[in-house]
């Protein structure tokens, strides 16, 4: 593959970039594809980088990076998430568009791939901070969006309420109805479990995994699960429902151990009121709380489920969690596992569920966020749970029967890669 590695020269201040396409390329190299369709494939179409300008409550101007990287329309419209946050770079931008692009052509659904984001970092700002930003990035974003051409949604940093302000700046400057955002409040055209989708389908898969390869499910299974924001708070409280005990959790402010089972609905509350997680032990006097959120990786558990950001599990992290014998590890985050980690896990014959197959649920329910807002009515939650599940089941029925019927068992990003691949080339 001379041409290509030529090519990925270019990019070497870019490691994110390059680690995610390089891993890609070992994965699939045994699959003979031109190396002229390989280079179509690993680069973006377009990208498109501003500066927003933007003023804070004490009148002080700022200004932050802002992109859009549309990797892929090649299977449909550009979909991807808009991330706000201090770690945003073009290079991680470019990575997660290019694992957006083979998720959601694993998803068997047609939606192209794209992500976005700035370097505005939403935490500790006010309300009308965030007001103000946006409006000055939906300035420079709106012009290349679109229902037909490009469709964003959420992310870090990037909830409901800031995608309907999105949506509802895009209204504004473009002077159109035009929906073109995913992720949206309820009464602002958002579907049922959207918010939920991410980490209830990561369960669901998790399910599926344990039972087509066990022969058991996720009741009665100790869990563990770290970021407690969006995915890692809803796939912590579908595990429980479905019969799993959640043992550890962690954010930022660091890790709680509770061995009788997380109280889930006060780590919501501690979330809501922006606590600590050391407060916990003022209720749970016999759990026990660490400072830092790596903790979370020395706790035995059956299921590990990183669920925070990018590369938070390192050789390091995953010696440990593998010296505990999980019985599977699933990624709710995007690259959550740097590729050292998931090359050992291989090695050492752990299942892994790479994120672009297990946490595909999000962009699903986006894709019937965009159906029901085409045709202009409102699924019940029952309905978008049962599709939700059909795509979890077939997204994993996929990938699975490719790695055993190509004798790699344990390596599911492998497989994930090599079906995404002859999808995207069909
Ligand atoms: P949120 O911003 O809602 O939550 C992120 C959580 O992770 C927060 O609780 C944050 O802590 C915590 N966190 C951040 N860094 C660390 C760290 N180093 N160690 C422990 N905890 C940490 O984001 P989402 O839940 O939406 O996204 C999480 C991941 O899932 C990202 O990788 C995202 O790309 C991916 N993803 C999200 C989808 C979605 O639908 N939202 C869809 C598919 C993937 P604190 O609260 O203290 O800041």
């Amino acid at each position: 593959m001379k041409k290509v590695y030529k090519y990925l020269e270019e990019f070497k201040n870019e490691p994110h970039y390059l680690a995610s396409v390089n891993a890609f390329l070992s994965g699939i190299k045994e699959e003979n594809i031109s190396e002229d369709k390989l280079l179509v494939l690993i680069t973006p179409n377009h990208i498109i980088e501003f500066d927003v300008e933007w003023t804070d409550d004490l009148g002080k101007k700022h200004t932050e990076k802002g992109w859009r990287v549309q990797h892929s329309n090649k299977l449909g419209v550009y979909k991807g998430g808009i991330r706000f946050s201090n770690t945003v770079t073009l290079d991680i931008l470019k990575a997660l568009a290019f694992e957006q692009t083979l998720k959601n052509s694993l998803t068997g659904l047609p939606l192209g791939g794209a992500k976005g984001g700035s370097t505005f970092d939403p935490t500790h700002k006010s309300e009308n901070e965030i007001k103000r930003f946006i409006k000055a990035f939906m300035e420079k974003l709106s012009p290349i969006l679109g229902s037909n051409v490009d469709v964003p949604a959420g992310d870090l940093g990037v909830g409901q309420k800031e995608v309907t302000l999105m949506q509802k700046e895009y209204e504004r400057v473009l002077n159109t109805k035009d929906i073109t955002f995913t992720s949206k409040l309820i009464n602002y055209g958002g579907s049922y479990l959207r918010s939920e989708a991410t980490g209830y389908g990561l369960c669901y898969m998790v399910n599926e995994a344990l039972k087509s390869r066990f022969g058991t499910t996720i009741k009665d299974k100790t869990l563990i699960v770290s970021g407690s924001g969006n995915v890692g708070l809803h796939a912590a409280f579908k595990a429980r429902e479905l019969g799993a005990k959640v043992i550890g959790v962690s954010d930022i402010s660091g890790t709680i151990y509770d061995d009788q089972g997380i109280d889930l609905t006060f780590i919501k509350a501690l979330k809501a009121n922006r606590e600590s997680f050391a407060n916990y032990l003022v209720k749970h006097k016999h759990a026990k709380y660490s400072p830092y959120p790596k903790a979370l990786w020395e706790i035995k558990a059956d299921i590990v489920l990183p669920c925070a950001t990018q590369d938070e599990i390192n050789t390091e992290d995953i010696a440990k969690i593998v010296s505990n014998k999980p019985l599977l590890i699933a990624e709710g985050s995007n690259l959550g596992l740097t590729l050292k980690a998931v090359e050992y896990l291989v090695k050492k014959e752990i299942l892994f569920i790479p994120g672009k197959a297990a946490n595909s649920g999000g962009v699903a329910v986006s894709y019937f966020e965009m159906l029901q807002n085409k045709e202009g009515v409102s699924w019940s939650e029952s309905e978008v749970d049962t599709r939700l599940k059909d795509v979890m089941k077939n997204v994993f029925r996929r990938i699975n029967e490719y790695a055993l019927k190509h004798n790699y068992p344990y390596d599911l990003k492998r497989a994930a890669d090599i079906v995404a691949l002859l999808t995207l080339l069909k």
